[in-house]
């Protein structure tokens, strides 16, 4: 017997039909005698309908009223699949996160999991052998007392957060992939699914872009040390033998345990990136804090930088990019700083992508980047800007060439299928 979160994302329960495959899933371990947690996401598409109304309603919108109308998709379907379940015979109730109750802090629309206690959940699978069906994306406020949402992609870091709380021996995210592969399926036909990926990896890999999973969701994983183990919601039910340890999927685990290791593990892009240049800064101490201090102070988010020695120790020029969402904001801020800071012009681009190359055997081997490199200058295409860190190299390039560097780092380090 093991205790498990089964996370369904929102293809898997965008239709009646689904959500009955969905069930089938979940009675199936529940028949082989194990005490489940369900963890649901809205309808597909839901989400970002519920969106658009509150930005039709108004573009400057309440975040507290925000989070009252887009938890509601998750509401609907964990009540439907309760209903469901009931209806195949499988005791089962559902809970929004005001009930559990999974506390939040007061960031609305991107809350923090603060507190959530398992206790009532595992005293009701052993009393009443009851299924938990669990609202993801949402939690009450402890500061504002009030339905608060986990940030888009939410709903796998509830799965994590009530896997920690239940102390489940396995949190299941099931989606519309079987698993995590080296880099997104759907861009690259060639991209092959990894058995295991080391936590710290697949938060590279989803914070540069493979949205797969959410970045939190991996970071509370690799906190609490819960294994998630990535695998397709449209395997049929029947098909799968609920005693086997090894059912396809990709496991996110400590690098420790993880014996093949290569040098590249995957490779993830971001369109979600914005480039300013600051021509003709003086190159003094103290310029860059008067920059990027303003910047932070209007809590953006500044992520590559770059900055070039000056040739006559007089004057440099500043490159770094910002999400997109606050490219307007960061010139303006910018523009008022000129009197001050005394630049001589600011470029802005949109049209950029972020590739990085992830892999945590880049800590032992040299010219991982390098290859790279090469690679790119083989295919014609211009290098921006760079980052790297211990285990990533991320390039800024221009967003026309973003599949072409994909697959072509892809096929470089050797991990077409
Ligand atoms: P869900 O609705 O189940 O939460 P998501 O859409 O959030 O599903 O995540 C699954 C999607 O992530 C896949 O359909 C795939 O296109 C995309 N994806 C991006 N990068 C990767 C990757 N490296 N491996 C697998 N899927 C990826
Ligand atoms: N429904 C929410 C979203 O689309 C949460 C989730 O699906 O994880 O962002
Ligand atoms: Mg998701």
């Amino acid at each position: 017997m093991a205790r498990l979160v089964m996370k369904f994302g929102g293809t898997s329960v965008a239709d009646i039909e689904r959500i009955r495959n969905v069930a089938r899933h979940v009675k199936r371990e529940v028949d082989a005698g194990h005490e489940v947690a369900v963890v649901v996401s809205a309808m597909a598409g839901k989400t970002n309908e519920l969106v658009a109304w509150c930005r039709e309603a108004s573009a400057m919108h309440d975040a507290r009223e925000y989070d009252t109308v887009v938890a509601s998709g998750e509401q609907v379907t964990s009540g439907l699949l309760a209903i469901v379940l009931q209806g195949m015979g499988v005791t089962a109730r559902s809970w929004q996160g005001w009930q559990l109750p999974l506390y939040t802090n007061g960031t609305h629309a991107s809350a923090r999991i603060k507190e959530l206690n398992g206790e009532e959940l595992i005293k009701r699978f052993k009393e009443r052998n009851e299924v938990a069906v669990i609202a993801g994306f949402q939690g009450v406020s402890q500061e504002t007392g009030r339905i608060a949402t986990l940030g888009r992609g939410g709903s796998d870091t509830s799965a994590v957060a009530v896997a920690a709380a239940i102390r489940a021996d396995r949190c299941d995210i099931y989606t519309d992939v079987d698993g995590v592969y080296t880099t997104d399926p759907r861009i690259v036909p060639k991209a092959r699914r990894l058995e295991a990926v080391a936590f710290e990896e697949m938060l590279e890999m989803a914070s540069l872009g493979a949205k797969v999973l959410q970045v939190r969701s991996v970071e509370l994983a690799m906190i609490k040390k819960v294994r998630m183990f990535v695998r397709s919601s449209f395997d049929k039910p029947e098909d799968i033998n609920p005693h086997a340890n090894h059912p396809p999927g990709t496991l996110i685990c400590d690098e420790e345990e993880i014996v093949e290791n290569q040098v590249v593990t995957g490779i993830a892009f971001s369109k979600d990136e914005a480039q300013i240049s600051i021509r003709g800064v003086a190159d003094k101490p103290g310029v860059a804090a008067s920059l990027f201090g303003p910047l932070a102070e209007a809590h953006i988010n500044v992520d590559m930088i770059v900055q070039n020695v000056s040739a006559d120790g007089k004057k440099t020029d500043i490159t770094f990019t910002v999400p997109v969402a606050e490219f307007e904001k960061a010139k303006s801020a910018i523009s008022g700083l000129q009197s001050k800071i005394g630049f001589s012009s600011m470029e802005g681009a949109l049209d950029v992508v972020k590739v990085s190359v992830i892999g945590v055997g880049m800590r032992s081997h040299a010219g991982v980047a390098a290859t790279a490199f090469r690679a790119l200058a083989e295919k014609g295409i211009n290098i921006r800007v760079i980052s790297t860190s211990e285990i990533k190299i991320s390039i800024l390039i221009d967003a026309a060439y973003t599949e072409l560097a994909v697959r072509t780092l892809h096929s470089v380090y050797g991990l077409d299928g």
